[in-house]
């Protein structure tokens, strides 16, 4: 064997465990742009005087936010339909990312994720938005847990206390109905409360397990008792978003994005009528009740214009042409480079692992969104085991280059048809733009392809580093097929 055929296939192994780090690293620095704030495009402004959209003021207005309780699962809830019945059922697109802070953020604000910038935040915010509609009333919030969200919207009183890492004091949850109860029975012009029980029963098994439709049941009961303690002042009740069937949100399915809402109380006719709205729409008809003018720049129709059912669909972030026509290009060269370097013994070789390594995906972790926890781990340890299938066509594959082929070029052949979906995606998810890469389905798909992909480039390094070492180790003679790699080369 040419000693230059297999120092060349050694560097190339190099070189391939190069591209695998930075792809795995890429991967990271990917994910953790997730969690960035986005820039401003509609900035709040202090708000103005109550201006008549159809719903006058209430003395009280009492809000109930059921987190992580999706649509399905609140409908036939014996105490919410009784309050539904007693008001105006909404039909409620929180937008998108599904994110608990964030979506609090476009109901307390009235403007979206996208022209708040307050796309995927986590910890609390440092401080309240100008346009915070619980800093302009008497206010007053208790949460059973997470309480780095109701400090995040100027309530004038919040419980339980912001602490580090979101601790409780002792025997909060123990004493969180009952608190919850005295907090609304009081004369405070805003009382809120944010029930998590739904939504922690939903991370840790799901909205199939019986634990989330326990949590439902006891969510919907103390939403009763919640009623029963002031049933003369404005209702609203609402979720956040819901949950898949085996936990998680974050994504745009319509299951986890569209909540049941409710608005009952004192000038509100009762309707048997389902209302679509946009949740912007709702925070307008929470700032009328309020007596407060909407924000500045805020989208939320008047009541009025919600009712006659005005209100349009909600608007999600999407790639746009330009980032369609170069994803599209980048991606179709570098299937063209695969297929081309694949030559004819191996055709149509690079593209069948990573169809099935993404069937493989879908098959054995679901669909992928940002609801997906697959998605999130730095080593995506979920998403390569379900990828299975392509691990075993992209062995093949090489072992079919060795056999057949056995140039350097084809063997890196395969690699290109999983580098193409990466380009194709970082591109429509927003990489390079300045912003969090957050796109509805290509955020999602960024991450898994970005994990098969420096797998798959691991694998091509191994591979490659063992036909060198077996190319070097073969007797040279005309009839060795080592000779033959030599000369393809
Ligand atoms: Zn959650």
């Amino acid at each position: 064997m040419d000693r230059r055929a297999w120092g060349s296939r050694l560097v190339a192994a190099l070189l391939l465990v190069g591209l695998a780090y930075g792809l795995y690293q890429g991967r990271r620095a990917f994910i953790r742009a997730f969690f960035g704030d986005g820039s401003v495009t509609v900035a709040g402004g202090p708000r103005g005087p109550w201006s008549d959209g159809g719903l006058g003021p209430a003395p009280r207005v009492r809000v109930v936010l059921i987190d992580g309780l999706g649509r399905s699962r609140a409908l036939g809830r014996p105490a919410f339909d009784r309050l539904c019945a007693a008001g105006r059922e909404l039909r409620v697109d929180v937008g998108f990312p599904t994110v608990s802070l964030p979506v609090q953020h476009v109901l307390w604000t009235g403007r979206t994720q996208q022209e708040s910038g307050v796309l995927y935040r986590i910890p609390a915010l440092a401080e309240p938005p100008v346009d915070a509609l619980p800093a302009f009333v008497e206010s007053r919030a208790i949460a059973e847990s997470h309480p780095a969200i109701v400090h995040s919207f100027g309530f004038a009183a919040a419980e339980p206390p912001l602490a580090v890492g979101d601790a409780l004091p002792e025997g909060w949850r123990a004493g969180f109905d009952e608190a919850a109860i005295a907090a609304v029975a009081e004369p405070t012009r805003l009382v809120f409360v944010h029930v998590l029980r739904v939504d922690e029963a939903g991370h840790a098994e799901g909205a199939d397990a019986a634990a989330y439709e326990d949590a439902a049941a006891a969510a919907d009961a103390l939403l009763g008792r919640l009623w029963a303690a002031d049933p003369g002042a404005r209702w609203l009740v609402l979720a956040d978003h819901g949950h898949r069937p085996g936990g998680g949100h974050g994504g745009p399915e319509l299951a986890i994005r569209q909540v049941r809402a409710c608005l009952q109380g004192p000038g509100i006719d009762a309707s048997a009528a389902v209302i679509d709205a946009r949740l912007v729409d709702l925070s307008r008809a929470l700032a009328d009740s309020l007596g407060i003018g909407p924000s500045p720049g805020s989208a939320g129709l008047p009541w009025s214009a919600v009712i006659a059912g005005d209100a349009p669909p909600a608007e999600l972030p999407r790639p746009s042409a330009g980032r369609w026509v170069v994803a599209l290009l980048g991606a179709l060269a570098l299937v063209a480079a695969g297929l081309v370097s694949a030559g004819r013994g191996l055709r149509w070789g690079p593209l069948v692992w990573p169809l099935l390594a993404h069937g493989g995906l879908i098959a054995f972790v679901g669909p992928l969104t940002l609801s997906n926890p697959a998605v999130y781990p730095p080593l995506g340890a979920a998403l390569i085991a379900a990828a299975a299938p392509g691990w075993v066509a992209l062995v093949v594959t090489l072992i079919v280059v060795l056999r057949r082929s056995r140039t350097l070029v084809a063997l890196v052949s395969p690699l290109f048809g999983g580098l193409a979906p990466v380009f194709f995606c970082g591109v429509l998810a927003g990489v390079g733009g300045g912003e969090p890469p957050l796109i509805p389905i290509w955020s999602a798909e960024c991450s898994a392809w970005m994990a098969l992909a420096w797998v798959a480039a691991l694998v091509t390094a191994m591979v490659t580093a063992m036909a060198a070492v077996i190319a070097a180790a073969a007797p040279t003679s005309p009839r060795d097929p080592a000779s033959g790699a030599s000369r393809a080369r």
